[in-house]
């Protein structure tokens, strides 16, 4: 499980389960398994608390945007 967070205010936005290797460039919606602070404005994920874009929001999945975000936490093996 991996903890995603705003990277200019460390503010915590989400938990997302992540599956395999590799970079966080995306995280499916029915993986998503709990949102903190977070907004929504257009298609737009934002940082509830400094307004930061995290990624877009498309139909399954949210592109994330790589320079906004960091996370701690491991993910999981296949
Ligand atoms: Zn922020």
């Amino acid at each position: 499980m991996l903890t995603i967070k705003c990277a200019d205010c460390k503010t915590k936005i989400m938990k997302y389960k992540k599956i395999g290797r590799g970079k966080v460039l995306r995280c499916y919606r029915d993986r998503i398994t709990r949102l903190y602070d977070y907004k929504v404005e257009g298609d737009e994920l934002k940082c509830g608390n400094c307004g930061n874009v995290i990624g877009d929001i498309e139909k399954k999945q949210v592109d994330m945007n790589q320079h906004s975000f960091t996370y701690s936490g491991h993910k999981e093996k296949k």
